[in-house]
């Protein structure tokens, strides 16, 4: 399923506070978008509106066509990986990536079939009997993606999947995920970070996010170029970081030259 996501004009509250502030941003089929910003931007709370876990006050979600805003969560066609895997501990590791196709009605002759396919594509198929805590973070994490893939989602939510992992690991990791998004180019991913090289690598585009606004948007390569704010200028402007794509359409960061225009900041 190829759908794309749509902000129009989404605002989340809690009590008095504005965390979200007239969102509009579109993520294309089959695009990577990261949420790029600092703590407590706001990033969490868009990815969560999507997911349907947040009410927007004002504003609609669409995710394809579909106007997804009063919908359940489990109606809206998403995977969603979080920093801590939230794997049950008490299930092997087949039965947590079953556990969210139960939850979608899946028919249960598909089952066993997807397990192995989204457990193949993570690389984990040979721990599908295993127990959450005899695997390491890194692996933990696979099995979370793994559990997101297996629905078969036209839309992926990321927020900070590789933030609890330790530097090595987070590059093999961030490697897998750029491999898994060209296997799966049709599935549209939202990707929250608060990690430059992260959004820079894996990203098309970065919505940068401040203060509950979204302040830029763009290629990694217009918001160097061209920030519309000093903010964006300050979270991206690092040339040494650019991505340049080398072959297979893998990405390294780094060795871009680039004009650079300062003039409307
Ligand atoms: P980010 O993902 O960019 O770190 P969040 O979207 O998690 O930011 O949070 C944005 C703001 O909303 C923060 O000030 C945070 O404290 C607040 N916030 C998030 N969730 C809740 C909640 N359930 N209740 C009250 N405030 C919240």
């Amino acid at each position: 399923m190829s759908s794309g996501i749509r902000f129009d004009g989404v605002s989340v509250a809690y009590g008095s506070a504005t965390v979200l502030d007239s969102l509009d941003l579109t993520v294309e089929p089959g695009e990577v978008m990261a949420l790029l910003g600092p703590s407590g931007s706001g990033k969490t709370t868009a990815l969560r509106a999507v997911a349907g876990f947040v009410r927007p006050v004002r504003g609609r979600v669409f995710i394809g066509d579909r106007d997804v805003t009063e919908l359940p969560p489990h109606r809206r066609g998403i995977g969603m990986v979080v920093q801590q895997y939230a794997l049950f501990p008490h299930l092997r590791v087949a039965d947590n990536v079953a556990f969210g196709m139960k939850a979608q009605k899946v028919a249960k002759s598909e089952i066993p079939g997807r397990v192995s396919e989204a457990l193949e594509m993570t690389g984990m198929a040979a721990y599908a009997r295993r127990y959450p805590r005899e695997l390491s973070g890194g692996q933990q994490q696979r099995v979370a993606i793994a559990r997101a893939l297996a629905i078969r989602p036209g839309v992926l939510l990321l927020d900070e999947p590789l933030s609890a992992l330790d530097a090595q690991l987070r590059s093999g990791m961030l490697a897998e995920l750029a491999r898994l998004h060209r296997e799966l180019p049709e599935v549209s991913i939202l990707y929250v970070t608060h990690d430059q090289v992260e959004a820079l690598t894996l990203a098309d585009r970065i919505a940068v996010m401040d203060k509950a606004r979204l302040q830029d948007c763009g290629t990694p390569q217009e918001l160097y170029r061209s920030p519309r704010t000093e903010f964006t200028a300050s979270f991206v402007g690092n040339a040494n970081l650019l991505p340049v794509r080398v072959g297979d359409g893998q990405v390294r960061l780094g060795e871009a030259e680039l004009k650079v225009d300062t003039a409307g900041v």
